[in-house]
Order: structure tokens, then sequence, then C-alpha cells
């Protein structure tokens, strides 16, 4: 059993918004915190791996809302740390995309099925809103998308979240711009380099023993007096405070168990929020049978399955000559495919590109299949809030229980589900905990004065000034009257 001493604050999770609201904390004095992570690394959801002599991104790769009037925190913090990135332009996907006999749709076309596909979302949104007002709704709307292409600009609609259907905060308030990550360090360095700002490191390496790697909590026992935390491996840590940053997909399964349990209002909001798989699966070829330059980048396959293979992107901007394809799969596909071997999936993915490109074309030399639905640190990709939610979903979701206060991205009304988040969502938190601790404090201040005033009233004695009072515990005052002499024992 670790015996380590109580710390001011336990962080649990060293993702974006565990590092940041560390931060925040030690900025402000409180550096007798340790930090909790079940894996063996900082990042979280932010996570690259050498992969066919590149660094790819298995969980976020691009920093979305870029070029509006405000600026994305996130992209400042890229700019400065000078990290590699690639504007993604999106524009001409959706006159990319191929059928299954490896024709590309006419222009025509496609853009008549983008229109049609935009209508029938926009009228899923109103059906689902009026469902959840409980107002009458079309039964099917008349455009609801049937056909190969029609399901493959829906899939692009709703899982890629286009702008153009809802309003979507990061866009409407950071810019429409993305960029993708593209540097040998990771979109994760600039987690390193914001953890290095407060803890000890070596060589890039942190080596600070207030960050703990491979501690798997399990179960938090709270009271007023503080929180216990307990880990896999049988220890315990002890704080006044815990900054809990786990994924909504962690918090709706049994990893960790609370004592008391939450309250019925806590889970309700925790249970409310959906979670998106979304599933990068990388290919590596000995080389090139897809079209490159400008425009191909982002190319679609059209199939009578919706989102079966349909994302591509070829890496040839990110990384000339890499020889490398992605396809995005989400939800139930990513599900599916995680449960099945690399094998199979490089058949099906390779079925796919031989329809698009021809029988002839090579089959890949390395295949990446992240698994972020069956990772039990993560149970799926990122947040997903129903159409209707309130803004008491969000105060209930991360309003503190007692001493444990909530964050992480699924906490940011504005930018769940994104990097920048997880980052706000941080900050907030530390501030907010922040507070409270002063607040603690200032209580404790009221108290103390509140149980020593019968007793300097008692004693006549007004060689204690009110600060002086302040800082002390009621038998250091004893004490000290005792020793100057106004204060006789029997
Ligand atoms: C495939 C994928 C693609 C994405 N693409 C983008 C993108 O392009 N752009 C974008 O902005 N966002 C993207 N996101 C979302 C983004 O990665 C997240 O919103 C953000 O990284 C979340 O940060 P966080 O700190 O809230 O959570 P996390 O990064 O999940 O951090 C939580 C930490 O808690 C740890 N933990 C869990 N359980 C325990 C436990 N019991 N004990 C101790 N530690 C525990 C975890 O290991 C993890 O390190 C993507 C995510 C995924 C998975």
């Amino acid at each position: 059993m670790d015996s380590s001493s109580r710390s001011s604050v336990i962080i649990i999770g060293a993702g974006i918004s565990g590092i940041s609201a560390a931060k925040v904390l030690a900025e402000n004095g409180v550096d007798d915190v340790v930090i909790l992570e079940a894996s063996d690394r900082i990042g979280g959801r932010i996570r690259k791996e050498d992969f066919g002599g590149v660094s790819v991104e298995l969980g976020a790769g691009w920093i979305q809302g870029v070029g509006g009037k405000k600026s994305n925190p996130v992209w400042e913090l890229a700019c400065k740390s000078g990290i590699r990135t690639c504007f993604s332009d999106y524009s001409n996907a959706r006159y990319n995309i191929y059928d299954q006999s490896g024709k590309i749709f006419p222009s025509g076309l496609a853009a008549a099925s983008y229109n049609k596909a935009v209508d029938s979302a926009i009228q899923e949104l109103k059906n689902q809103e009026a469902k959840l007002r409980g107002l009458p709704t079309e039964p099917e709307s008349p455009s609801a998308p049937k056909t190969p292409i029609e399901l493959a600009i829906d899939f692009i609609l709703h899982d890629f979240e286009m702008a153009e259907v809802e309003p979507i905060s990061t866009y409407t308030d950071f810019g429409e711009k993305e960029f993708l990550v593209a540097d040998a360090r990771g979109y994760e360095s600039l987690l390193h380099q914001m953890a290095e700002t407060f803890l000890f490191s070596s060589e890039g390496i942190i080596v600070d023993n207030r960050l703990k790697l491979n501690k798997v909590v399990r179960e938090l026992r709270h009271s007023r007096n503080g929180v216990t935390v307990k880990t896999e491996d049988g220890c315990v840590y002890e704080a006044n405070y815990v900054i809990l940053s786990v994924s909504v997909g962690v918090l709706q399964s049994d990893l960790i168990s609370f004592h008391p349990t939450l309250p019925k209002w806590k889970t309700e909001a925790i249970m409310k929020c959906d979670v998106i798989v979304y599933t990068k699966i990388f290919l590596k070829f000995p080389y090139k049978f897809w079209p490159c330059g400008p425009g191909t980048e982002f190319f679609m396959y059209a199939h009578d399955k919706r989102g079966y293979y349909t994302f591509w992107q070829h890496m040839e901007n990110a990384y000339p000559g890499s020889n490398i394809l992605v396809v995005t799969l989400t939800n139930e596909e990513s599900k599916r495919v995680e449960a099945q071997s690399e094998e199979e999936t490089m058949k099906e993915a390779m079925g796919v590109l031989r329809d698009m490109f021809g029988v002839d074309i090579p089959n890949p030399t390395h295949i990446l299949v992240p698994r972020w639905w069956n990772n039990r640190f993560q149970r799926g990709s990122y947040s997903n809030y129903p159409i209707i939610t309130t803004k008491q979903d969000f105060t209930d979701i991360k309003a503190p229980i007692g001493p444990i206060f909530f964050t992480g991205e699924h906490t940011s009304e504005r930018f769940n589900g994104y990097v920048h988040g997880g980052y706000l969502s941080g900050i907030d938190t530390g501030k907010a905990l922040l507070e409270e601790i002063k607040r603690e404090e200032e209580r404790k201040k009221e108290s103390q004065t509140f149980l020593l005033e019968p007793l300097l009233a008692l004693t006549g004695s007004l060689t204690l000034t009110q600060k002086k009072v302040m800082g002390l515990h009621k038998w250091d005052i004893a004490r000290q009257l005792l020793i100057s002499g106004k204060l006789a024992i029997k």
C-alpha cells in the first residue's frame, strides 16, 4: 500500500482537461497535487503512434475551429509550440464519391444528392426536437436517404458534424477552418509542454513523482472531510479535494465506484449524454494507386450499408510519399470492426478499395485499428449531447459532489467533444476549485474566531490581534496565554 500523505488535491486522469486543471492550481500556489493516471502515459484521447515511418494520430487529429473572430486557445498553443499542421479542405469531398464499380458520380448528381441530404438532415433534426417536446412528427421525411450516394452524404453530414446542418459553437466562435496535426512530436506534445511548466522533467521526460502513471482508480470515498481514493493495485491516497477528469464513457461504466453513491440527478445527467465511437483505420501501401493533387485528399465510397468504409483520406498532404490511407468508421461500424481481427478488417477495406481502384492494387503492408470502445479507460471517443439539452444538464454534469469536482470535454457546454472543450473545462474546474479552497479557508477562519472569542473575553486579553488569532489553533492561543501568565492552570 502506498502510504502517501494527504495532499490538497488529487487529479484523476492526465488528459488535456486534467493537465490544464493541474496547471491552473500550480500557478495559484496549490502544488501539493497528485495526478493519478490509469495508463502508462499522459495525453488520454490525444495519442500519436509511429506507423509506416510517420507519426499518426489515433485520437484527436485536427485543431477544429480556426480563422474566426475569436482565437481557438488550442490553435494558440499550437502556434506557440511551432507544431506542424496542414489545412484540411473538405470542399471537394462531395465530388469525389465513388460507386461500387469505381466510377465517380457526376458532379450534378452529387450536388443534388447533397442538397437533398441537407434538407433531410434538417427535417430529421426538427423531428427529433418535436419528439422530445411531445409534438407530432412526420412519419418519414420524403427526402430520407435511400440510395448509396445519399447514404454516403448523410453519413458525412451527421457523423462528421457539417456546420450546414446545425450551428456548432466551435465553428461559430472560432472559425470554420480545420488543421490536421502532422508532426513527429504529435498533438500530445502540446500537453507535454503544458505539463512541463509545473512538473519536473529531465531531457523531455516528466520525472515528477506527483504524476503517478499506471494507477487505475477504482473507488472514491468522500465526506465533508475529504476524499479517500483506492487504486486497482491496492494503493490508497487521501486529499481534501478530487478533480475527476475521466471520460463520460468511463463515468457510465462501473470502473469507479462512489461511496456514498452519486445522487440520482447526477447519474441521470451522466447517462443522458451519448458517446460517439470514431475510429480511424490506417493502411500503409507499397505504392500509391489513388489520385493525388489538389482537391483529392478526401474521397468517399457509396455502399448500400450506411457508414460502410465511407470516408477516406490520403496522407500525401500531411506526409508526402508515406503511401498511407485512412478510413474512418463510426458507432456501430466501429464496434463491429473492433470486435474482429485485423485480417478481417483488412479484407473488408481491400474489398472496398478494389471496388474503387480495381482488382490489381496491392495489399497493405501494415494496418492499424485503434480500439477506443473496448478501452476501459475511454469507452468511446467523445461525448455527443442529444439535440435538446438544457443548461441544467450541463450544470448537473459538472456540479461538484462534496469534495469531488468533475471536469473533461463532456462538461463543456459550448465545446464538448473537442480538444479545446477539454482544455477550457480543465481551466474552469481549476478556477472553481481555487474559489472553493478560498471559501473553505474563510469559513475556517470564521469558525476559529467564533471559537476563540469567548476564550479571549474570559481572559480579558487584548494582546493578540485579530490577525494573529486567525492563523492559530485554539490550543496555541491557550498556550500563549499560559506562557504570558494570563491563564492559570489550577
Ligand atoms: C478517435 C478520436 C478522434 C478525435 N478527433 C478530434 C479532433 O480531430 N479534434 C478535436 O478537437 N477533438 C477530437 N477528439 C476528441 C478529443 O480527443 C477529446 O475531446 C479530448 O482529448 C478529451 O480530453 P479529456 O481530458 O476530457 O479526456 P481524456 O483525454 O480521456 O483524459 C482522461 C484521462 O483519464 C484517464 N482515466 C480513465 N479512467 C481512469 C481511472 N479509473 N483512473 C485513472 N485515470 C483514468 C484516461 O486514461 C485519460 O488519460 C477525438 C477523440 C477521439 C478518440
